[in-house]
């Protein structure tokens, strides 16, 4: 049985005060929800101040990104031994906007994932294709292509520790969330790859989330689908009353 998750990513959102309200609040209201996990992605400043309010509550923290290499001279990374040294247990590897604004290619983000394996932080490994790629036939190809990319030399037993979050690049902040039909499609094939490229039992147990424009309004028809085990947010996860409700509509 797959546990669904609820994650938040703030992107460059919030100053210190609003970021701990936020984190606090999510931490208290939802401190009876044992079905589902809770995880956000704070902008990586205030990384460091959720340690104090996130310990001892379900809630997970990790960050947006992180750099493959353990130290040096690197000038603004971040490295994963610093996530860990802050209590982070997670990490978003490839997120959209990580490869189309700053050009991550499949092959950095296959580097990063390994390191953060070796971490012990567990990567949120996201994947997604835009618009012109799904009008133009191409959706498959190029999400097969990320997913033999960026999970190159990644071992089955590694897996149980990878979620992969499928949004589609046109879903993502533009209000536009993908039918039902069309997350559920893609989630399925996304497990059948897992099939066919790993196992059985690799494919059951992975979790695929959806991101891409989710709100408390259309939630239910995704979280509901065989193959969705939840959502990663970004706007929704920033109002303490739309984050707590996608968690309590996800149970
Ligand atoms: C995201 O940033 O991962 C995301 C899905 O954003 P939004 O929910 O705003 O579309």
């Amino acid at each position: 049985m797959r546990k669904k998750i609820i994650a938040g990513n703030w992107k460059m959102h919030l100053l210190a005060d609003s970021a701990l309200e936020l984190a606090r609040g999510i931490a208290e209201d939802l401190k009876d929800v044992q079905e589902v996990e809770i995880a956000i992605f704070p902008p990586s400043p205030y990384l460091i101040l959720m340690k104090e309010v996130l310990n001892g509550t379900p809630v997970k923290y990790g960050a947006q990104n992180m750099y493959f290499e353990e130290k040096g001279a690197f000038t603004g990374e971040i490295s994963p031994g610093m996530l860990k040294d802050i209590g982070c247990s997670l990490v978003l590897i490839g997120h959209s906007e990580r490869r189309k604004i700053f050009n991550e290619p499949d092959s950095l983000l296959n580097r990063k994932l390994k390191t953060a394996l070796e971490f012990q932080l567990l990567p949120y490994f996201c994947i997604g294709e835009t618009l012109e790629e799904r009008e133009s036939g191409k959706l498959f190809k190029v999400i097969e292509t990320q997913l033999k990319e960026g999970l190159a030399g990644i071992s089955e037993k590694q897996l149980e520790s990878v979620v992969v979050a499928y949004e589609p690049v046109w879903a993502i902040g533009t209000g536009v969330v993908a039918t039902p039909e069309q997350a559920q499609e893609m989630h399925a094939f996304i497990r059948d790859w897992f099939r066919k490229n790993y196992s059985e039992k690799t494919a059951e147990n992975i979790r695929i989330l959806y991101g891409g424009s989710i709100k408390p309004d259309n939630i239910q028809g995704l979280i509901s689908l065989k193959d969705i085990d939840g959502g990663l947010v970004g706007g929704a996860s920033l109002k303490l009353e739309s984050f707590t409700q996608l968690v309590r509509y996800s149970r």
